[in-house]
Parts: structure tokens; sequence; C-alpha cells
């Protein structure tokens, strides 16, 4: 095959892509608007924490095949902590109970029927739910699946949608659950929790998210002699018929010859201004993350790499070495994007303490709040069906980016597989 292939937009998507065709040995040329690659995905120097944190706090799961896929081909799976089982460990700050859902490895949900294992308050039937998702239609939101008249409840509440729906719409999809897609939900449940303990165990970076998904990627072309062109935000797309001619970047203009190919990673909102002919969903829905750096790193009990709160602001707390980090996700939908740090700042440590069982006297040496507008797409059924396939209407352009039409959520896993679509589609 000659010619090059041209990828603008170096988030784990863009990389992705990136990878699969120098590991096939074609000709690829990379830019990136920003000084550095990662997008989303990334970590930096924080000078307040004077330490360095994740842009956002990232989860994944064992099931995620296309980011191991991914890993491996970098050499880089020992970046990520893999826990030994899928247990996740919940505390409800309301009623103060705490639990653990621990999936055994097969795929017969034999953990559901052991009280010490799922959810409290929840019966077995209530979980038939779940069996609608396979057949969720276009148009059906979790809501409208999960929410059932004759479900277990305590003091009027629907104990499987308070302790799974919910805090499984906003981890999953960044997305209230009255608007979430149930066939995104059902995407992931079915790589996952259908396929047992074995694809669920949680993952997370063990030193930091460029260490794990960027750096080993830049490494990997650097070797094959690929270096990318950073602090080249393209501007305009020059377009002859049914194919794309020139990339205008700020600084210089790109001529794409007959024999090239062109790979847009771009972000949603990018894109919609790039290239108002190509459908893309609605909007972005914000995550909110906070970071607390204590004196010592936590240890015993406290260090807990991962916890669920529910009837809380806080929905999952991560912790790393002396780093508390909080995330509270749909904080747009939920009215918790806008409060002020000092405000907010210490109403979220005083969960931090309660689902720590930290002393309440207790006091970090520095915090810091982060609020990520654009951290997804907007994951209704709607702007769902707007999203487009990789291959385009134009001959020689191909799209990745995790609000294309993976059918999977606006993931890591999604971005990546993306752009390992993108490299496939190319290689044919
Ligand atoms: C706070 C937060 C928490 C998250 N939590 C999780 C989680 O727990 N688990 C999970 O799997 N996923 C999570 N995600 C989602 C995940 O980070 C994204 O799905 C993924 O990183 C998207 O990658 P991407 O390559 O598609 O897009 P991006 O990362 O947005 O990459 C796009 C790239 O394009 C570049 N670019 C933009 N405009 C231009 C231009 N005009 N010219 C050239 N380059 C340009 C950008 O600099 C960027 O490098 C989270 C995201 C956030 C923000």
């Amino acid at each position: 095959m000659s010619g090059t292939t041209h990828i603008v937009g170096l988030g784990v998507a863009g990389l992705s892509a990136a990878v699969r065709l120098a590991e096939r040995g074609l000709p690829v040329t990379l830019y990136d608007g920003a000084k550095v690659a990662g997008g989303r995905c990334r970590s930096f120097h924080d000078a307040r924490l004077d330490c360095a944190i994740d842009n956002g706090n990232h989860l994944l799961l064992s099931g995620n095949r296309s980011a191991l896929s991914y890993l491996d081909l970098l050499g880089a799976r020992d970046e990520l902590e893999i826990q030994p089982d899928a247990r996740f460990d919940f505390v409800d700050l309301e009623s103060g109970e705490r639990w653990q859902v621990a999936l055994n490895r097969g795929a017969l949900p034999l953990w559901l029927l052991d009280r010490e294992k799922s959810i409290p308050g929840v019966r077995l039937r209530d979980y038939a739910s779940a069996l609608r998702f396979p057949f969720a239609s276009q148009t059906a939101t979790i809501d409208g699946l999960s929410k059932s008249r004759t479900s277990t409840r305590t003091n009027g509440k629907d104990m499987l949608y308070q302790r799974f729906w919910e805090p499984m719409s906003w981890a999953v999809l960044n997305t209230t659950p009255d608007r979430a897609s149930a066939r995104l939900m059902w995407a992931v449940l079915r790589e996952t929790f259908a396929r047992g303990g074995a694809a669920c165990r949680p993952m997370i970076a063990r030193r930091g998210l460029s260490e794990t998904f960027v750096d080993p990627a830049l490494a990997y072309l650097a070797a094959r002699k690929i270096q990318p062109f950073f602090n080249e935000p393209l501007k305009e797309i020059g377009i002859e018929g049914d194919r794309i001619t020139r990339l205008d970047f700020a600084e210089r203009s790109v001529l794409i010859t007959p024999a090239d190919r062109v790979i847009l990673a771009l972000p949603r909102a990018q894109m919609a201004k790039l290239m108002p002919e190509i459908s893309v969903p609605d909007g972005d829905a914000a995550i909110v993350n906070a970071h607390f750096r204590m004196q010592e790193p936590l240890t015993g009990a406290q260090a807990v790499p991962l916890l669920g709160l529910v009837n809380a602001r806080t929905h999952w707390i991560f912790t790393r070495g002396a780093i508390i980090s909080l995330t509270i996700s749909a904080a747009d939908a939920l009215g918790l994007d806008r409060l002020p740090e000092e405000e907010f700042l210490p109403l979220l440590w005083d969960e931090v303490k309660v689902a720590l069982r930290l002393p309440a006297e207790a006091s970090y040496a520095a915090a810091r709040l982060i609020r990520e507008r654009r951290a997804t797409f907007d994951q209704s059924p709607a702007s769902v069906a707007k999203r487009p396939k990789t291959r385009t209407a134009f001959e020689n352009l191909y799209l990745a980016g995790d609000w294309t039409d993976t059918g999977l959520p606006a993931t890591i896993e999604g971005a990546i597989r993306s752009g390992a679509m993108a490299a496939k589609a190319i290689s044919k």
C-alpha cells in the first residue's frame, strides 16, 4: 500500500490508530494541537499539589480487551494495577451501611445468591430487570428498563436502582439514568458483568495515565522513527469532491496526495466545527475531580484503591500513595459542576473523612478541584444515534474518537477500539 496516513489528534484514539498502522509497517504522520499527547487521558504536574496527577480518575475493567491488547502491543500491561478479584467496596453515607460486591470468576452469576457478595436490600428477583437490557431499543433509557414497581424498597427507595443502576449510569455513561442510553449500558454489561468476575476486575493506572497509555505509545512510534508534530492545531480542511486534499494547520498547510489517507481523531466539538457535514453527537457532559494530598501515604484500610459512595455528592474515591482523588460524574446534570472550589472542597472532604473512616480532625496538605466540562459526549439515545461510522462519505477520510460509533460508551476502551477500527479499515 502506498501513501501516508495523516492522523490528527493524539488522544488514545489517535495513538491507537498510529501504533496499529505502524505495527503493519504503514507510514504515518501525526499531529496534535496541544504540546503533549494524551488528550483527556494524561497526567500532569500540579503545582498546588506539588505532584503528578491524572487529568481525571480513570477506571477500566479486565474485560476491556482493546485496551489490554493495545498495552500488550506496547509492552505496557504492567503499568496497570489489575486487582486480583472483581470486588467493589461501597459505603452508603446516609445509612452508614458498608458492603462489597464480589463477583465469582465464571459467567454464571452465583454471587447474586450470596448475601455477603451482593447488594444489601436487594432480592434475587430484583435483578430480573437486567434481563431487559439485551433487548433494549435504540430509544430506551436506563430508567425506562431498570425501574420496576415490584422491586424491593427500603424507606420507599428502590435499592437496586439506587445501589446499582444509578451509580452504573453515572460511572459508565457519565449521564443520569433518566437520559442515559440503555443500549450503550448493555454494550458494557455484555463485555464485563455478563462474562463474570474474570472480566470485571478493576484496573487502574499504577503510576499515571501518561505512563500507561501515552508514553509507551510514543516510545513504540519513536522506535520506528515516527515523531509526532505538536502545537499543530488543525484550522481548516480542504475538500475537493469526495476527497480531503489539504490540512490547514495554524502555521502551515499539508497537501494530501491521491495515495494519502486522513484519520481525524479529534474531540466531538472540534469535529463539529471543522466539518459540519459530518454527523456528531449533540453535546458534552462534565466530570468533576477533586484531589487531596495528605502529609503521608495512606496505609491499611484507608489505602483502598477504589470505593463507591451512595447517597453522597462523591461517586468514587480512588487512593494512590498520599493522594485521595474523588470523581463526581454527570456533574452538570446533577448541578455539581459550578460550585466554587472553596465551597465545594470542604463538603467533599467531609464525605472523604466518613467514607475512609478518617478522624474528624484529619486534614490534608493541599487540594485541587478540576472541572472537565467536556469529559464525554452526552450519551442519551438521541445523541448516540448521531455517532458517525469509521468510514465516511469522503473516500480518504476515516474517523476515530470515543464519540464515534464503536458501539461502546465514551471510555478509554471505546477510544482505543475506535483507533484500531480506523487502522483496520485503512489496512484492508
Ligand atoms: C475527568 C474524566 C474522567 C474519565 N473517566 C474515565 C474512566 O474512568 N474510564 C474510562 O475508560 N474513560 C474515562 N474517561 C473518558 C476517556 O478519558 C476518554 O474517552 C478518552 O480519553 C478519549 O480519547 P480520544 O482520543 O477519543 O479523545 P481526546 O482525548 O479528546 O483526544 C483528542 C486529541 O485531539 C487534539 N486536538 C483537539 N483539537 C485539535 C485540533 N484542532 N487540531 C489538532 N489536534 C486537536 C487534542 O489535543 C487531543 O490530544 C474520562 C474522561 C475524563 C475527562
